[in-house]
């Protein structure tokens, strides 16, 4: 069976590679007789998978010595209470920068719990930029800055992150974790759930300074603890053992590519050659995200009407490029182009947008 381009948000396409890897091992994991799933995570197996999974995590990304890497149950979206319920003390407040739905709701989580502001938003402009450094404004001592790199839904992204002075920085990197070099030591803690650059759902990689592991309230339910998790290596309880295992073959399959310098450049052309296909097309693709705010992992656009729309996807579902409609809060076409999505693939999707113009333009 032919494989299709897959440009859905998330869960998003995996590297063929990794895949097949898997398969072949299914049945039988490096001679248990069993496949990994099947394997207690206390055996020396899944503990050198779940050790190398964290040693790839900090080598790509080159976390510095006073961190540690953390694979967590609950999504993204978990993280968006333990965050604050771990950081921020009752005396204290956090700040939010809101660039799209899930700076959002990661707010409104927040709010739940602690005190929190408000200190930059462009969501008079339906977040189609990030906003620049003089419009953020950091409060008095906040217990950290919350932004999301790359706002899957909008297709806008930090193209580098703000100078905040002392501040902690906190972010959700969950749709382009892995996509880009960037200086870890610049955040206090890093979260991002595996399904768009990572592996599969169900395992969420949490990076945090060490130091904010010291003095967590003993009031906060013990799974969304960062202190135990990280005493307990990842297996306080039972983790998500096929995930971080997929987790740690696309973490491979990065590194035997090049790392995230050679992933940088690839997502670069890629994202190029769509955007060069929306400028070119004199208004018939119109880019949602302001040019210098354009994400390179979602590419969100539109088209004449709404009819041409639908008809766009639906034709592309029919040569083979699935997941191209939008979210309903921006409309139109999104194409996610992870790190797994190939060249190939953004050039099918270019060639086929191209066709499409000159049919109905
Ligand atoms: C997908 C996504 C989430 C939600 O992740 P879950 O793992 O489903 O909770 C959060 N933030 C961003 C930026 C996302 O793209």
């Amino acid at each position: 069976m032919e494989r299709i381009f897959n440009f859905n948000a998330g869960p998003a396409t995996l590297p063929l590679a990794v895949l097949e890897e898997a398969q072949s091992e299914l049945l039988n994991f490096k001679g248990t007789g069993m496949s990994v799933m099947e394997n207690s995570h206390r055996t020396k197996e899944y503990e050198a998978i779940n050790s190398e999974a964290e040693a790839l995590v900090k080598e790509l990304l080159g976390v510095p010595e006073n961190y540690r890497v953390l694979f967590l149950q609950g999504g993204a979206s978990t993280q968006f209470a333990a965050v604050p319920m771990n950081l921020v003390s009752a005396d204290s407040h956090a700040d939010y920068i809101l660039t799209g739905a899930w700076a959002e709701k990661a707010y409104k989580e927040a709010s739940k719990f602690v005190k929190t502001n408000v200190i930059a938003t462009t969501k008079e402009e339906n977040y189609n930029r990030i906003p620049q450094a003089d419009e953020i404004k950091v409060s008095q001592g906040p217990a950290y800055v919350h932004l999301c790199s790359n706002n899957t839904i909008f297709g806008t992204q930090w193209q580098s992150f703000p100078d905040l002075g002392d501040v902690s920085m906190v972010a959700d990197m969950s749709s382009d974790i892995m996509s880009r070099r960037f200086d870890v030591s610049k955040f206090a803690l890093i979260y991002a759930g595996a399904q768009k650059n990572l592996g599969p759902a169900g395992v969420t990689v949490v990076i945090i300074r060490k130091d904010l592991l010291e003095g967590i309230p003993s009031s906060i339910p013990t799974m969304l603890r960062y202190d135990i998790h990280a005493k307990n290596d990842s297996l306080f309880n039972t983790p998500p053992s096929f995930s971080v295992y997929m987790v740690n073959l696309v973490l491979r399959w990065l590194k035997n590519n090049g790392g995230l310098a050679a992933a940088e450049k690839r997502n670069a052309e890629k994202a190029a050659l769509i955007y060069e296909t929306i400028d070119l097309s004199k208004d018939f693709y119109k880019g949602h995200a302001l040019k210098d705010s354009r994400s390179r992992m979602n590419i969100t656009f539109r088209l004449p009407s709404e009819e041409l729309e639908k008809t766009f996807a639906a034709e592309a579902t029919k040569q083979g490029m699935i997941g191209l409609k939008g979210h309903r809060s921006v409309g139109g076409i999104r194409a996610s182009v992870y790190n797994a999505m190939s060249l190939e693939g953004c050039m099918a999707l270019t060639d086929f947008m191209k066709v499409f113009q000159s049919k109905n333009g």
